[in-house]
């Protein structure tokens, strides 16, 4: 099989227009950014108000392996497996993080022949919706500075600025330094450090916000730095808010590309899954729903953190309701999760693949606690064995449930229509009752302890006097009624990367809260969170490079 850069590149893309024209969006409510994006409009996304909405469709999957799991490429694949049924359907994704695409995570663009297209233009620079988001969230770092440099009158306790810089690029050196160096003409010397642009709270407003009214309303209200008696100090108290808003106005529009099947996708936003929650934007999904008749999207990591976060965030701040979630898990995967280490993925092991299965059981309880139907859809790998995959699919159906198989990544729409005829008719059926996990008046350590318990399968969340202190201050401040964001390793339902399975008897620590004021969450921290990746040894870059044509290689 071709490489993923090789099946896009070869890919007859139609013209953008055409691609608006089968969601009823005209030309001119189109800006486009060459032939083959476009932003929509904010007029035709307000003249759609007061239209009913689509049915909102959640991929996402088993904890993550190295094997690898393909939400995005399932996401892509079961739009296309609609469109292929005749179903009127939209895609939601994130846009890439530019950084690790020079690292080795590779695109966010999908996989083999179900993947969103120019799959270069998306990650890379896209319509520049990452730097834009970059020069706010860098805006407001140089004003609180400037801040300082003429008088300081809010007083700012400068050991204290929490407002880092950003840059969307994987650069370890910049995680912590020291500005201001050079003399009284700089500024004040102090200790800081870069983040990657989808760690940004910015990022995470964007992909939050219902308007730009909204947008400029929770970027007033992000919080920098405390003052030397102790009280916070907001973007709006440095008069920065209007000047991000600007900044990100077309950034907030919602970008239209296509599938390699030509299915409308929209790719926009791209959060952080750890201390940010992991979704495209708001209203790239909400435009969706008013225009589709099923909107397919995806949360990252795996179903304990995406899911969990999709539904208690993104559903509970936007009032959105999934009507189905499709759950993604490999044969591969659940090998590893059975015990079987990567190197020897290559030899069938049924039983490895059957003990493994408690993973995939402990996610599809978890998506039940939210009211909403779930189908399994397995990923068909190359080496899959018909003993493997029927060992998922009897555990899937002994709890009553189907689990599907799909060859979207070799074969595109034609490989997946079971699992959209199935996905249709759950969708239609209307059997979702959905309601987050925990009510917005319960305290905020009671809620952080809800997710570890009836979502990880902890005992409890552990936290000191010094935590629950911070979370009861902001409760009296008056931000109780925020949901949490929980930061934890995606690779197990515990704290702890190596942990597979489905464990049972364990604490949750929690090391560090966080007040997202402007996004609108509590973050608490449950491990070492990384906000500024690094390269690798051999970082992707090395192998990326025009040629002879002047085509893009290497990207993946
Ligand atoms: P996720 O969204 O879960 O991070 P992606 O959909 O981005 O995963 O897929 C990760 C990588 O795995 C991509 O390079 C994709 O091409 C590859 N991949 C996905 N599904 C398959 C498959 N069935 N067979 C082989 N490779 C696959
Ligand atoms: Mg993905």
């Amino acid at each position: 099989m071709r490489s993923d850069i090789e099946i896009a590149r070869a890919a007859s893309k139609r013209p953008i227009q055409q691609i608006g024209q089968t969601l009823g969006i005209g030309a001119g409510d189109l800006v486009p950014y060459g032939h083959d994006k476009a932003k929509v409009s904010q007029p035709f996304i307000d003249s759609l108000q007061g239209r009913p909405d689509g049915k909102l469709i959640l991929v996402t999957a088993i904890n993550p392996t190295p094997a690898g799991e393909g939400k995005t490429t399932t996401t892509v694949g079961l739009g296309d497996g609609l469109a292929a049924i005749g179903k009127k359907v939209a895609v939601c994704i994130r846009e890439a993080s530019l950084g690790p695409c020079f690292g080795m995570k590779g695109g966010a663009a999908g996989g083999g022949r179900a993947q969103v297209i120019p799959m270069e233009d998306m990650n890379l620079h896209f319509t520049g919706d990452f730097h834009a988001i970059t020069s706010a969230h860098n805006l407001l770092a140089a004003m609180i500075d400037n801040h300082i440099t003429w008088g300081n009158a809010l007083d700012i306790d400068i050991r204290r600025i929490t407002w880092r810089r950003v840059m969307d690029m994987n650069d370890r050196a910049l995680r912590q330094i020291t500005t201001g160096l050079g003399g009284a003409a700089n500024g004040y010397a102090r200790e800081t450090g870069f983040d990657i642009t989808v760690a940004s709270e910015v990022m995470a407003i964007l992909c939050l916000a219902r308007d730009l009214a909204d947008l400029q309303d929770r970027v007033g209200r992000v919080v920098v730095a405390v003052r030397r008696d102790g009280t916070p100090v907001h973007a709006r108290d440095l008069k920065a808010d209007g000047a991000m808003t600007v900044l990100l106005r077309d950034a907030m529009q919602p970008n239209l590309v296509q599938t390699l099947e030509h299915t409308p996708a929209f790719v926009h936003g791209g959060p952080f899954a750890n201390i940010a929650h992991g979704c495209n934007s708001v209203i790239a999904t909400a435009t969706a729903l008013k225009l589709a008749d099923y909107v397919v999207t995806e949360a990252g990591f795996g179903a304990d953190l995406g899911a969990e976060k999709f539904m208690n965030i993104k559903c509970r701040k936007a009032g959105l309701a999934p009507a189905c979630v499709v759950l993604v898990a490999t044969v591969r995967a659940m090998k590893m999760n059975g015990g079987v280490a990567k190197a020897d993925l290559g030899a069938e092991d049924v039983a490895a693949v059957t003990v493994g299965c408690a993973n995939l059981g402990r996610h599809m309880d978890n998506i039940a606690r939210f009211g909403v139907p779930v189908i399994v859809a397995i990923n068909h790998f190359t080496g899959d064995t018909a003993g493997e995959i029927a060992a998922v699919q009897d555990f899937v159906a002994a709890r009553g449930t189907r689990a599907i198989l799909c060859r979207h990544w070799a074969e595109g729409s034609a490989g997946i229509t079971d699992l959209a005829q199935a996905v249709a008719e759950v969708a239609d059926a209307g059997v979702a009752d959905f309601a987050p996990l925990y009510p917005d008046a319960m305290g905020l350590a009671d809620k952080i302890d809800t997710v570890a318990r009836l979502i990880y399968g902890a005992d409890r969340a552990v936290m000191d006097d010094r935590i629950r202190d911070r979370l009861l201050s902001w409760e009296a401040e008056g931000y109780g009624d925020l949901p949490v964001c929980m930061a934890k390793t995606p690779y197990s339902f515990t704290t702890d990367p190596g942990v597979r399975g489905a464990p049972t008897g364990f604490d949750v620590p929690v090391r560090e809260v966080r007040l997202s004021a402007g996004a609108g969450f509590v973050v608490a921290i449950c491990g070492e969170i990384m906000t500024m990746p690094g390269l690798p040894s051999a970082p992707a870059a090395e192998r990326i490079g025009l040629n002879a044509a002047g085509q893009i290689e290497g990207l993946f």
